[in-house]
């Protein structure tokens, strides 16, 4: 079981692709990007209930930008897990406690700033889950040096994930999860639509839960039940059972997602159609005409 000492650090990172939201809007879809929201601040909510050593952080991955919600800028300055801050803690009006109340506001207000000042010219359709993910993983780094002050820390982060995967991301998202794999940090992916390769693959390779939600405008409970729990009570849970991984790679000429393909042997870069020159790292290869012209000359040797 979890010490007093222990650190946790839950990174919540929300997909909050405009298009996709508004698509799901126009089909009638009873989950919107508020109720995830909603749902995601119940999660963080209880996630730091669950210990007062627990630590939150909740990121929004655009199709513009990946933005902290929270702790957004007005933490930066006043840091509120500070004796100073605490005293600014009591005399909560509904008696509920403060300091989630505060976090609460604070994620309302960021999202609503980033939805109003994004505009409307979207250049791309794509979540930017990749540079979520490193922001994430910055944020665990710099948590870990400043604040754990030789208290043990240990860090998830879960993707609520909503649009499709975006093959042009493949490289990056590829390298923040062995990047995570490398800090022992656990990445979990709550999927609302389709699913998604890249994060099966990451949740494979970290250790964390992947999950399709079955019925999205469930994703609360979902949540609580499957997400809330650390790893070490994982362990004494009956969870939903593993998924089966695409490990697909994805071409680095069209980034299509592809079984057989040709690697290079100086970069290791994947290519679905055989080039002379590798477009990656400029490697000339000699092999294909002399390989023709023996095969060849076997053949007819045969045919007399
Ligand atoms: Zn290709
Ligand atoms: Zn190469």
């Amino acid at each position: 079981m979890s010490g007093d000492d222990e650190l946790n650090l839950l990174v919540i990172v929300v997909d909050a692709n405009p298009i996709w939201w508004g698509k799901q809007a126009l089909r009638g879809s009873k989950l919107t990007l508020s109720k995830c929201l909603d749902a995601s601040m119940v999660l963080g909510n209880s996630h730091l209930f669950m210990n007062r050593n627990n630590k939150l952080a909740v990121i929004a991955s655009h199709i513009h930008e990946s933005r902290f919600l929270y702790p957004g800028k007005r933490w930066a300055v006043i840091d509120i897990f500070d004796e100073a801050g605490e005293t600014n803690m009591y005399g909560s009006k509904d008696g509920k406690y403060e300091l989630l109340t505060t976090i609460n506001e604070a994620i309302a207000e960021e999202i609503k700033n980033l939805m109003i000042n994004a505009g409307l010219e979207w250049q791309q359709a794509e979540t930017l889950l990749a540079g979520s993910l490193a922001k994430a993983l910055c944020y665990i780094h710099r948590v870990s040096k400043t604040e754990s002050a030789g208290q043990e820390i240990k860090s998830r982060i879960l993707v609520i994930k909503a649009a499709e995967d975006s093959a042009l991301q493949y490289m990056n998202f590829m390298n923040v999860i062995f990047a995570a794999q490398k800090q022992n940090i656990l990445i979990d992916a709550c999927v609302l639509e389709s699913d998604s390769g890249l994060l099966q693959q990451a949740c494979d390779i970290t250790g964390g839960i992947y999950l399709k939600v079955p019925h999205k405008p469930s994703l609360l409970q979902y949540l609580l039940w499957v997400f809330l729990p650390d790893h070490d009570q994982r362990s004494q849970l009956i969870l939903p059972p593993r998924v089966h991984v695409d490990y697909r790679a994805a071409c680095f000429c069209h980034r299509n997602l592809i079984e057989v393909g040709y690697v290079c042997s100086v970069c290791l870069s994947i290519f679905c159609n055989f080039s002379p020159i590798c477009t990656t790292c400029e490697t000339a290869f000699k092999i294909s005409l002399p390989a023709v012209m023996k095969a060849k000359k076997k053949k007819l040797k045969l045919a007399i």
